[in-house]
């Protein structure tokens, strides 16, 4: 029976999937079991990301959050185990935190603080981070804190960072409204970043003269409602980009002027590009030099706004692809103006508030940079410390490859599930049976990665914790609790923190704790004055500020009344210089080419309706509908070829593993192309243990890396087809 109207409470908060950062309002009141329950969500009208529109995912959180739904799904009291060949036994947070600040300390001990590994989450809020970033960086002296993030964007950050001098994407939401060309490169947002999606396509209404060109191998919904869709060969990114910027070269397209007054190095692309003519660039990229060259004219009149994602980034050459897209750019003049500019899409919804306070490998708090020394002396005295360590830490693959070969002895992995969502899934498995001490932090119970946890640590899930998160456009909102945690959990920041008080007992006894916080505010407060005179300072922002005049954008500093819209209107870059940089690089063939072996390019990506490894999602039957079961999309002239038809099972193997899986035709491939979403994973045909122990997609994915990002090659694995008859 639900609530009577008068006993439901509204909260405003941002919803939890993506990086678009959509407010929600949320309605609980009492549930169906007589306590606290999400009982609706509708958009919020008044926040800037969505103006109250929600996609499918959005506008379904409280069916996921039912309490028949959590009574199945969540991970509800900390749980532990004496040893491997035991299951885990309830036991008491107290009980369960000390175990875990006892191991880790024994291991940091034994063996030194690069034994332990932390892997986070870009799910995770802005003050969870900030406290891991602290508890690994400060406290325990390692620089192994690593995020799911590393595997959807860091190769923007890197293409940001080489190019414009800072990781700040330039652009807001509101330049749709202003943009003469929408260039889309390796991005889907029709399905992936819907309700961006929804006011593009209101925008081109408004104005029909706007053009929407798709750079995507696959004809996907987005690709499907452009002017010119460039069904690019998969990995040629780089040479379709010389090959525009060769036709503005040749047809004096160029902002000469902009050029000489705000950048450096442009000589040596200019040589680079003329090597790559219009018809060389075709060739190489399997489309016709006319549409190459009318993407170009229409680039360089403007205003053009570029939206790319993981098409780019998932790559072992993505510094360098999101290099020559903002390349494009900067030789047109088309950023720092309304409707114009490179608009990196995040995928998850605080990827971006992972980067701001330093929660990766290569990362400090504030945009600082681990290999400089003075950005390392600047954290300490922030800290109070002496020093934080200089020593590199291993990011996302290179994480579990070092637990694999023994390196790492303690991962604690929170909010996120590497045994699906990681490449080369078998290494991901070794790596989390061979470490001595695995502590998994989650608010669900039934992830892959869950059954190799010797201690699990119940998480506070959406709409049951405080804190901010930071989207796409820049902008910082407000994650509201609206219900109590679930059972026994507790918020992710509060489990940080209880586990480093302990661990600094034992670590650093007798000296002020460096975690006394206790609230969310409290620790956001710390990373507020962390980030004082860098680009993101947002000294003048205040939860207060946040709770009165709703999401705000950075950098906000201290006397500012509202948040930068647009970056880099002056001209004036974040480098030394204050120029932005060109940075030449020639085009690169992915890390595992096809040939005649592995013939298929395997590529993967986001259904509309699915959110990762689907915890959440995957408990809402209505999603469903628009996508029942995984496949494996092929065109369908591949398919003739050998020998399958819809609903058939073919064996994908790449050069690490096999897996079976039910075919697809879809015309909108190109040959020699083949899809799969990412959302499924162990119980992809008939559970564990069946065919072939699917473990997904990533049991077939790559983990070479970007050498800059080191983010992996997620978007091309080579892999052989063979027809599968299945009993
Ligand atoms: Fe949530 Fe993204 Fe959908 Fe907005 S577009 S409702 S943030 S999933």
């Amino acid at each position: 029976v639900p609530a009577p109207r008068t006993q439901r409470r509204e909260t405003r908060s941002t919803c939890c999937y993506c990086g678009i950062g959509c407010g929600v309002v949320i309605e609980s009141g009492p549930g169906t079991d007589g306590r606290d329950a999400i009982l609706g969500v509708r958009g919020d009208e008044t926040h800037p990301a969505n103006f109250g529109r929600l996609c499918s995912k959005g506008a379904t959180l409280h069916l996921s959050a039912a309490p028949e739904v959590y009574a199945q799904a969540r991970a509800a009291t900390p749980e532990v185990r004496t040893a491997r060949d035991r299951p885990r036994q309830p036991c008491g947070w107290d009980a369960a935190l000390d175990l875990v600040a006892g191991r880790l300390e024994g291991i940091v001990r034994a063996h030194g603080p690069d034994a332990l590994g932390i892997y986070v989450s870009g799910q995770l809020l802005t003050e969870d981070y900030y406290v891991f970033n602290k508890l690994a960086k400060g406290l325990v002296g390692t620089n192994n804190i690593d995020t799911n993030s590393r595997l959807c964007m860091s190769s923007a950050v890197a293409g940001y960072k080489r190019t414009l001098g800072a990781d700040a994407p330039p652009c807001c939401y509101d330049d749709l409204d202003h943009a003469g060309t929408v260039f889309v490169a390796g991005a889907n947002p029709a399905f992936a970043h819907p309700v961006l999606y929804r006011r593009l396509e209101e925008a081109r209404r408004r104005n029909p003269r706007m053009r929407l060109v798709v750079a995507d191998p696959r004809r996907t919904d987005t690709a499907e409602g452009a002017d010119l869709h460039l069904p690019l060969a998969p990995g040629s990114d780089v040479a379709l980009f010389l090959g525009m910027l060769a036709v503005m070269l040749a047809e004096d397209l160029v902002a000469r002027d902009y050029v000489a007054a705000h950048t450096s190095g442009f000589a040596e692309l200019e040589a680079l590009a003329t090597q790559w003519p219009v018809d060389r660039a075709a060739a190489e990229c399997g489309l016709p030099g006319d549409d190459i060259a009318a993407a170009a004219r229409w680039f360089a009149q403007g205003p053009t706004l570029s939206l790319y994602c993981q098409g780019l980034n998932q790559s072992s050459s993505g510094t360098d692809k999101n290099a020559a897209l903002i390349h494009l750019h900067l030789a047109t003049a088309q950023i720092g103006r309304p409707g114009a500019g490179p608009f990196s899409l995040t995928g998850q919804p605080n990827a971006m508030g992972g980067r701001e306070v330093g929660g990766m490998a290569n990362l400090l708090s504030a945009h600082r940079d681990l290999a400089s020394e003075r950005d390392r002396a600047e954290v300490a005295a922030l800290w109070g410390l002496p020093s934080v360590p200089a020593r590199p830490g291993r990011t996302a693959v290179e994480m579990f490859e070092a637990a694999a070969a023994g390196e790492i002895r303690a991962l604690w992995i929170a909010c996120t599930n590497p045994a699906q969502s990681l490449p080369d899934q078998r290494m991901v498995r070794r790596a989390l049976e061979r470490a001595e001490f695995v502590v998994v932090q989650d608010a669900y119970i039934g992830t892959a990665t869950a059954p190799y946890a010797d201690v699990l640590l119940p998480a506070s899930g959406w709409g049951e914790k405080d804190g901010t998160v930071t989207n796409s456009e820049r902008r910082i909102s407000r994650v509201r609790a609206a219900v109590p945690g679930y059972a026994d959990s507790r918020e992710d920041w509060r489990i940080a923190r209880d586990v480093a008080v302990r661990l600094e007992a034992r670590l650093r006894p007798g000296r002020p704790s460096l975690f006394p916080y206790a609230s969310a505010e409290q620790v956001w407060n710390e990373h507020r004055e962390s980030t004082r005179g860098r680009d993101l300072d947002i000294t003048g922002l205040s939860y207060a500020m946040l709770e009165a005049e709703g999401p705000q954008q950075w950098p906000l500093p201290q006397g500012a009344r509202e948040g930068l819209a647009r970056l880099y209107a002056d001209g004036r870059f974040a480098t030394a210089d204050g120029r932005a940089r060109f940075v030449a690089s020639a085009p690169r063939a992915p890390a595992e080419p096809v040939d005649r072996h592995y013939p298929f390019a395997l590529t993967g990506g986001r259904l509309r309706d699915q959110w990762h490894g689907m915890s959440r999602t995957g408990t809402v039957p209505q999603l469903f509908g628009h996508a029942p079961e995984p496949t494996l999309d092929l065109h369908p002239a591949d398919a003739a070829r050998i020998g399958v038809g819809d609903g058939d099972f073919v064996y994908a193997t790449s050069r690490r593993a096999s897996q079976v899986m039910r075919v697809r035709r879809d015309p909108g491939l190109r040959p020699g192309s083949v899809f799969a979403a990412m959302h499924w994973g162990e119980e992809w045909v008939g559970g564990r243990g069946s065919h072939a122990a699917a473990l997904g997609i990533n049991a077939l994915t790559s983990p070479a890396l970007d050498p800059a990002s080191r983010q992996p090659e997620l978007k091309h694995t080579a892999v052989k087809l063979l027809r599968a008859e299945l009993p």
